[in-house]
This record gives C-alpha cells, sequence and structure tokens, in this order.
C-alpha cells in the first residue's frame, strides 16, 4: 500500500479515494498550483487536508464560514490530526494561546476566514510560520460572476504576493466557465492543473411543477416521508417560519433556520435535523453551506432560486450518502415577476445586468421541457450523453407539443416590424403589448399602434405570449441582446423560419397560475 492510501485509510477510515481525489493530492504535493471543481458531496475537504499530512509545515485553509469550519476542525481533532481554526467567535485568550500554538509549529491544517488574512500583525506571522500551502475553499466567493461573491475573497490575492513560493490549491463546487476563468485570474493561480470531475448527480431526480397551492403540495409531497429528512428551500424568513409553522402544526417535525433567529436557536435546529430529531427543516440559503448530513433524502424549492448555480448547489444536499434523493421546484410565474421587480432594485448596473442573465437561466431551466439533467449539466458546461436520464419529470413524462408555426410566426414578425419601423430592438414585453393591441404610452409615442402586427396576438393571454417568446428564445430563433435593458432581437436562424415559413413544433407552458400583481417598472 502506498503512503497516501495508508493516511486515507488510517487517519481518515475510508477505503479508497473519491475520483480525482488521489489525483488532486499529487499534483499539489508535487508543488503545483491546483484548481479542483468537484461537485458538492465530491469530498473536496480531503484535498487539501491529506497532503498536509505529507508535508512539513503548515497548511492554511480559507474557507468563509465560521460554523463550517469548527465542524471541520472538531472532525480533524478527533481523528488525531493537529489542526485549529482562527475567527472572531473566540474570545482574546483562546485566539492568543492558539497563535501560541502556531508560532511553536504544533499544528499541520489552520482554518481561517479570509478577512483574518488582512489584519495587520499578521504578515508578519505568516512569515514566522513555516507554511507550506494554501486552499482556498469555496473559491467561486472571489469572482462576482458566481453567486455567492464575497469581497474580502478578493483580498487573498495579496497572499500570493506575499508567500510567492506556496502552492495554492482552490476548490469550488461551482462555476460556469465565466467563474472559473475569474477564479484563476483574480486567485493569481499559476499554469495551475485544473481537476473537473462531472457534475453529474445519478442518484439525484428533478421535477418542476407550477406552484399552485404550495402549502398543500408540500404537504402532499412530505406526507408519505415521515421517517426522511428533507429541506424546504423559501426565498424569506417569513415563508420559512410560515411553512415550517404549518408542517408543525400537522404533527411533522419540521423548524426553520434563518439567518433572523438568534444564534442558539438556529444551531438548536441544526443540531436536532443533524440527528435527525427534526426531519424537516425550512430555510433561507443561509442554511446548507458546508452541513454535511448525508442522509437528506429530498429538497423542495418553494420558491424561484436566483440562479442555476444555487439551485444546484442546494438540491445537491440531497443524497450524499449515494442513495435516492428527490429534488422538486415549486415554479409559478409570481415568481418571476417579483424577483424581476427585486433586480430593478439592484443600483450597480453591472450587478444588474449579471442577476438578470441568471434568472433568466434558472426561468429557462424551469419552463424548458428538455430532460432536467442535461439543462443543468449543459450549464456547468458538461454534455449529458443520453436522450433520456430516466430520472427527471421531463423524461419520465415527456411534455405535450403542438404545431406552434402560427403563433410563432405572429411572433416572430411583430420583433421583425418593431424592429424594422424604429430602428431598435425593444424588450418581451413591449411585443406583448403590441402583439394584445395594448394602450400604452410607448406604443402612441413609437407609432407601434400602427404596426400590421399591432393586436394581431388578442386571441391569447398575455402570460402565454410570454411562455412563447421565452420558448422562442429557447430553441434559437430570438435572443437577448443587453444593453442598458434586455431586448429581444430576431437570430439568424429566426430570419429564416420567418421567410420559409417553416412549421414550428412548440412544448405546451406548464400550466403556471398567474401572476399576483406586483408593481413593475419599465
Ligand atoms: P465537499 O466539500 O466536496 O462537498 P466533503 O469534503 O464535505 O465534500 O466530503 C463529503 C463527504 O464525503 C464527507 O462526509 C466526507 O467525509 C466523505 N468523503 C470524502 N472523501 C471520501 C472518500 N475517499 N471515501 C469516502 N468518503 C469520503
Ligand atoms: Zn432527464
Amino acid at each position: 500500500m502506498d503512503d497516501l492510501l495508508l493516511t486515507l485509510k488510517t487517519t481518515f477510515g475510508y477505503a479508497s479515494f473519491h475520483p480525482l481525489q488521489r489525483e488532486i493530492i499529487e499534483t499539489s504535493l508535487d508543488g503545483r498550483d491546483v484548481f479542483a471543481l468537484l461537485p458538492t458531496g465530491g469530498g473536496k475537504s480531503l484535498c487539501f487536508q491529506l497532503p498536509a499530512l505529507h508535508r512539513p509545515g503548515l497548511t492554511i485553509v480559507v474557507s468563509p464560514l465560521i460554523a463550517l469550519m469548527k465542524d471541520q476542525v472538531d472532525q480533524l481533532q478527533a481523528a488525531g490530526v493537529a489542526a485549529t481554526f482562527l475567527n472572531s467567535s473566540l474570545d482574546a485568550d483562546e485566539s492568543r494561546s492558539r497563535l501560541r500554538g502556531l508560532h511553536r509549529g504544533e499544528f499541520r491544517l489552520l482554518y481561517v476566514a479570509p478577512e483574518r488574512l488582512l489584519l495587520d500583525n499578521w504578515q508578519e506571522n505568516l512569515k514566522a510560520w513555516n507554511i507550506a500551502a494554501l486552499a482556498i475553499d469555496e473559491a467561486h466567493c472571489v469572482s462576482e460572476w458566481g453567486h455567492d461573491f464575497r469581497p474580502e475573497y478578493r483580498q487573498i490575492a495579496k497572499l500570493r504576493d506575499f508567500l510567492p513560493d506556496v502552492p495554492v490549491m482552490a476548490l469550488t463546487a461551482t462555476a460556469t466557465d465565466r467563474v472559473r476563468a475569474d477564479i484563476v485570474k483574480q486567485l493569481k493561480l499559476r499554469d495551475p492543473a485544473t481537476f473537473v470531475a462531472s457534475f453529474n448527480r445519478p442518484n439525484l431526480s428533478y421535477k418542476v411543477i407550477p406552484k399552485d397551492q404550495p402549502a398543500k403540495q408540500i404537504i402532499n409531497f412530505v406526507r408519505t416521508r415521515e421517517h426522511e429528512s428533507g429541506i424546504i428551500y423559501c426565498a424569506s424568513r417569513a415563508t420559512a417560519e410560515r411553512v415550517a409553522e404549518s408542517l408543525a402544526g400537522r404533527g411533522f417535525l419540521a423548524r426553520p433556520y434563518h439567518a433572523g433567529l438568534d444564534a442558539a436557536e438556529r444551531s438548536r435546529n441544526q443540531e436536532l435535523f443533524l440527528r435527525d430529531e427534526c426531519r424537516i427543516i425550512c430555510a433561507t440559503i443561509a442554511f446548507g453551506m458546508g452541513i454535511n448530513k448525508p442522509n437528506v433524502r429530498w429538497v423542495i424549492h418553494h420558491d424561484l432560486p436566483k440562479n442555476i448555480e444555487g439551485y444546484y448547489q442546494e438540491t445537491g444536499r440531497a443524497g450524499r450518502d449515494g442513495l435516492p434523493g428527490d429534488c422538486l421546484l415549486l415554479f409559478s410565474a409570481g415568481d418571476i415577476a417579483k424577483q424581476t421587480h427585486f433586480l430593478a432594485e439592484i443600483t450597480d448596473e453591472h450587478e444588474q445586468a449579471v442577476a438578470r442573465a441568471q434568472l433568466r437561466q434558472i426561468v429557462h431551466y424551469a419552463e424548458s421541457a428538455g430532460c432536467r439533467r442535461a439543462e443543468l449539466l449543459y450549464y456547468f458546461g458538461e454534455k449529458f450523453p443520453l436522450d433520456n436520464c430516466g430520472a427527471c419529470d421531463n423524461c419520465l413524462e415527456p411534455r405535450e407539443t403542438y404545431d406552434g408555426t402560427v403563433v410563432a410566426q405572429k411572433f416572430l414578425s411583430c420583433v421583425y416590424r418593431i424592429a424594422q419601423n424604429s430602428n431598435f430592438s425593444v424588450g418581451l414585453n413591449h411585443i406583448i403589448e403590441v402583439l394584445t393591441g395594448a394602450d400604452t404610452e410607448k406604443i402612441t409615442r413609437w407609432g407601434h399602434d400602427r404596426l400590421t402586427t399591432y393586436g394581431i396576438g388578442r386571441d391569447l393571454p398575455r402570460p402565454a405570449w410570454a411562455a412563447i417568446g421565452r420558448e422562442l428564445m429557447r430553441l434559437g430563433y430570438l435572443t437577448v441582446a443587453e444593453g442598458e435593458f434586455a431586448t429581444l432581437e430576431l437570430t439568424p436562424e429566426g430570419r429564416e423560419v420567418l421567410r420559409s415559413r417553416a412549421p414550428i413544433t412548440l412544448t405546451k407552458p406548464m400550466d403556471l397560475p398567474k401572476a399576483k400583481r406586483v408593481t413593475r417598472r419599465e
């Protein structure tokens, strides 16, 4: 048996490496920078913990969450590894005593929050300690293109300047190509060896249903699962509270978890959940980062998540033990409206554009008639090789289609006429208003009521046109041009079908409940 395998068995108690773990560990021990993209549950921690025991000196682990640090350090200490952490949860005496230990070289692993590293006296500390490696966990936090940007992460790059010879390992579970490139740049990785594991979670099933009566829908779902653990993600604290209460009122072991609870209650609810004494956690996204509960059997999203990365990450908390896990998303047009409304409040232009694009992607996922798994993997730049995954709603029960040639022609020609007439492109809402013959100030001002396509879509309600528009985007006939406002334009393919009048098959939209009225800004 080789040394690494021996440590894996004796210290960590595992029989074999997970995919890519060995390669990552060996490459890091060779002194190279490493960029590792492993899905949630892929075993990222081991990738920096194990080599720390095989090289002299101290390995520093930068990690964003205090709760996560303590968990990992507790586990390591239980396994006999000299690990410690420093963060704001410690009192001054405890911090000093740990620092003394570090100066004496007593530790192999030190977990720190990123902001710690920038305190002035730290640079001297870092010089004094024999630092052998630097691991950046949740590395996507460094990128504002990701779903969890933390400005303090940007400062980590200074460490690179400061410790030029120390190999750096960046790890994350979620990164699109763009975020990936950003991580490498921001963290100043040097010719990193890159490892990307498949993001497919074959044991998870995916399903999206129209959100109609969420309370009832959730109870129907959990009724037969009393002895299973699950998480219900909600968009707000109030919803998390309400859902937990309604379930508890019916005898389910459900509790809330969100940033509005005091720390004691939060950690008690989490503890109970970990011990299976509470079965259902109703949480805002604050819950789960670093929570390591292997037997979560299902995850419900009560509200539309903000982006696909977050959705993937949250659903990824199901089935970490490799046994089946079910992921259910409740989807309503009202949620899209609500989020669009919030988006308008984001003042930073760039940030708003990012959020808008992310919302579009998750709506696309929810409305898609294609394989959910393929959609998710596509987002992460991976092609799912099968036509049918056998474990998502669209694969198990393909959605109905219809001959959409006429409606598609109406829609596309309306886009064409507007662009031709005005020499500028407009957003989805305006197109629908023209189609349905609305009487708005803009329509009059721009003379769009004189277009031949004005009012040709009065036979369908506006949400139906919105769904058709999104479907045409999905099919590649329309594209979104990002400017100050997201506007729609015909693609070359769109122009071609408009000209040739080729038949177009559309998928019947899910029967979405109507949007509640939300004030919308144009
Ligand atoms: P990640 O950070 O990638 O989500 P973790 O490092 O928390 O994943 O590991 C996920 C789970 O898998 C943990 O319970 C961990 O102890 C376990 N694990 C890690 N590596 C192995 C391995 N080689 N064999 C068995 N279990 C492992
Ligand atoms: Zn599928």
